[in-house]
């Protein structure tokens, strides 16, 4: 009480030395389609986290984490324990996948093949979730980049991916470049989670759709927790990739990214890919559905996470077969955001602590939630969950902002997140590059 009245006398703006570089953007201005750079998109009055977060972000020597601390925490029986790196579907995952439910996830686009793809979603009414690059693949336009498709339409890849959106399919995050993992430093790692959000955002901005925070991370390659990849466990890498994002591998891959069938290639215009010995087309697209349908999960009616990739024309023609398949043994089509609210009844983006609350010793129930005042999942009006924590603190934590009054709300026409504290209202904007990523609205 004494430590809140102190800080109570001095103003939020003396507590938050940051300026962001620019002045605010008018409304509507950061909207413009075809803007080259739409600059952070700032509220009246609206003050960015203070650099604290950014250098915290970015900094090339982050130090070693202290080794776990074993939780004090009672775990009642019926909870599992709680799994680390946080992740779905990987080999050894503790994880339950609901029986008789299948998650298409599709990698490394936006590509020139994602609208059919997308068609045949459509067609077959099943969502999927697509783990999104911003560049690998594209050049280095990345999103703003463009193709020609069959009609001789000059395609733009930031509308498909506001396609992907608009069809009501999940996001996630898959890097910028699609690096290992395990081969690069901690702040490349930071920066691949980081950068991809800010620029699959801002190529949604600029496409007109609502910018929204990715917290399903795919790792490229599955690396480093994919033991045919790099088999380290527990690498480096896994505590920095689990803080950005929920880590979400898969039990069944289709096998379409091994290798490239004889005339296939993941552009309509580049030429086909040379592979050692590759197969017929035809023979490749059989061994993606006998993958998936002749598999002993499928057999058994297990769930599902299977890994195709929306830059193989073969997975193109192997998915509306293999979606049939699912159907007539009846599998439900869901998407992860669907997998994250049933297995831990909360959304993703509560699940992504960050870089400080990863830290702490919480039980599963708890993560990535700090309440105030009342059992945690009881009264999200009293908690501070997830990304919103990161911004909490960088603004000071309760001594500045006071406690919560309201849970986060996502306004349905701009996709800001934001929650209302004592003594300010804290937005997320993932649209804009950190500081200004996280921007704080006195009262
Ligand atoms: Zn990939």
């Amino acid at each position: 009480m004494t430590r809140s009245l102190a800080f109570a006398l001095l103003p939020l703006s003396a507590l938050l030395g940051a300026a962001c570089s620019g002045p605010p953007l008018q409304p509507g201005v950061e909207a413009a389609p075809m803007q080259e750079d739409p600059g952070p998109t700032i509220p009246q009055g609206g003050l960015c986290a203070p650099a604290l977060l950014d250098a915290e972000l970015s900094t090339p020597e982050i130090p070693e984490p202290p080794p776990p601390t074993p939780c004090e925490v009672e775990v009642a029986p019926s909870q599992h324990t709680p799994v680390r790196p946080l992740g779905i579907g990987y080999t050894q995952g503790e994880n339950p996948i609901p029986a008789r439910t299948v998650y298409l996830t599709l990698d490394d686009g936006p590509s020139e093949w994602t609208h059919e793809f997308l068609d045949i979603l459509a067609d077959k009414g099943v969502k999927a979730t697509f783990f999104v690059t911003a560049k690998q693949l594209k050049g280095a336009e990345g999103l703003d980049g463009t193709y020609v498709d069959v009609q001789g339409r000059t395609i733009t890849y930031r509308d498909v991916l506001k396609r992907i959106v608009d069809d009501g399919h999940a996001l996630g995050n898959h890097t910028v470049n699609h690096p290992d993992l395990a081969r690069i430093t901690r702040a490349q790692i930071s920066s691949e989670i980081e950068q991809n959000e800010l620029l699959v955002n801002r190529a949604l901005v600029r496409a007109g759709a609502q910018p929204r925070l990715l917290p399903l991370f795919r790792p490229p390659y599955g690396s480093p927790w994919y033991t045919g990849v790099a088999g380290m466990v527990p690498p480096r890498a896994s505590e920095r990739v689990s803080s950005h994002g929920l880590n979400i591998m898969w039990n069944i891959t289709s096998t379409d990214a091994a290798d490239w069938a004889i005339g296939e290639s993941y552009s309509r215009t580049a030429t086909p890919v040379p592979t050692p010995d590759p197969p017929e087309y035809d023979e490749k697209i059989a061994r993606l559905k006998n993958y998936v349908l002749s598999s002993t999960q499928f057999a058994a009616g297990e769930g599902m996470i299977v890994l195709m990739h929306d830059t193989h024309s073969t997975t193109r023609d192997a998915l509306p077969d293999i979606i049939d398949g699912l159907s007539a043994a009846g599998y439900a089509f869901e998407t992860i955001d669907h997998y994250v609210d049933w297995r831990w009844r909360r959304p993703a983006i509560d699940l992504t602590p960050g870089p400080s609350l990863y830290q702490a010793c919480v039980d599963e129930r708890n993560w990535g939630c700090a309440s105030f005042g009342v059992p945690v999942g009881t009264d999200r009006a009293r908690e501070v969950c997830g990304r919103m924590w990161v911004g909490f603190q960088a603004f000071g934590g309760e001594s500045a902002l006071g406690e919560p009054i309201a849970e986060p709300v996502q306004n349905p026409e701009t996709g800001i997140v934001s929650q209302a504290f004592d003594r300010a209202t804290l937005e997320l904007h993932p649209e804009n590059e950190a500081p200004c990523n996280v921007v704080a609205i006195q009262q």
